[in-house]
């Protein structure tokens, strides 16, 4: 008797589970032709819906095969007004586009560059999207150079020969250089590891390129980042006020490619925020 029980009520929980399956398989299946009714549209599918609940009554009416009911379906018919379907012919309300992402590696269309550099919170920008004047000419920044100074003597303490091997360089200079790259390499993967002149960091009189005495197979190269000297730089350079101004991924934001080797002053208070919150200069003056 017991195993004859356990069959029954298992035949049961075997028939109860596949009759939900089925129903749920049925519901999913009813959803998806709707929605294919209606262009796959979720919005319109919902008002579509409510619509049909609505009208359900009058429908249902319609059916009944009760000579009764007839004349109302027919005068229903009749009816010019169809006030139920107005909602479904009224054009759709479109959600303004949401503006596209901002990509800092393409140049701006622009004529002319600015007359005046940007500066933002204290702290001079130059980036695809703020160039510098062409005349803009300042030189080598002091302050750049007497922090590089003290941050090299502090590698050479722990053993590292840092050497900056790429300082100021003015609008003409960078001409040079880009013009070169382009001739090389073409212009759109110049883009990428080279600034137009007027777009280059390195006007700023700021930025300084580090690689380490010996090792000149690295310099410029990202397998600077794997040495212990560009280890060093990475870990250390914000107590001096510098920031690994291109780090990797970051792209899209500061407008250049990884340079483990390209390194830019901006004071200890704001170097030492970027490097805490692992952000950019871009992240750091909120543009
Ligand atoms: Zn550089």
């Amino acid at each position: 008797m017991k195993p004859q029980k356990k069959k029954i009520e298992f035949d049961r929980k075997f028939y109860i589970k596949w009759m939900v399956i089925a129903m749920t398989a049925i519901w999913a299946a009813l959803a998806a032709v709707w929605l294919s009714m209606h262009n796959w549209d979720t919005e319109e599918s919902m008002k579509a819906l409510a619509q049909a609940f609505t009208e359900q009554p009058a429908e249902t009416e319609q059916q009944v095969p009760d000579e009764q009911e007839e004349p109302a379906v027919s005068e229903e018919q009749q009816t010019p007004e169809e006030p139920a379907e107005q909602p479904a012919a009224e054009p759709k309300e479109e959600a303004p586009a949401a503006p596209a992402p901002k990509d800092a590696t393409v140049y701006p269309d622009i004529d002319q560059l600015p007359t005046e550099p940007t500066i933002v919170g204290g702290i001079l920008l130059a980036n695809k999207q703020h160039p510098l004047p062409e005349t803009y000419a300042p030189g080598e920044d002091a302050d750049t150079r007497a922090a590089y100074d003290t941050m090299a003597q502090a590698a050479a303490d722990d053993g590292l020969q840092l050497v900056a091997f790429s300082t100021y360089r003015g609008f003409a200079r960078q001409k040079e250089l880009y013009e070169g790259y382009v001739a090389k390499d073409g212009q759109q993967a110049a883009d990428r590891y080279s600034a137009r002149p007027g777009f280059s960091e390195h006007q700023t009189g700021m930025a300084f390129d580090i690689g380490e005495a010996g090792q000149e197979q690295h310099w410029a190269s990202a397998s600077f980042g794997e040495t212990a000297g560009g280890k060093w730089v990475k870990e250390n350079a914000h107590n001096y006020g510098f920031i690994l101004r291109y780090p990797e991924g970051k792209e899209q934001i500061t407008g250049y490619m990884h340079e483990s080797w390209h390194f830019r002053y901006v004071g200890k208070e704001a170097a030492t925020a970027i490097y805490k919150q692992n952000i950019t200069l871009e992240e750091y003056l909120g543009i």
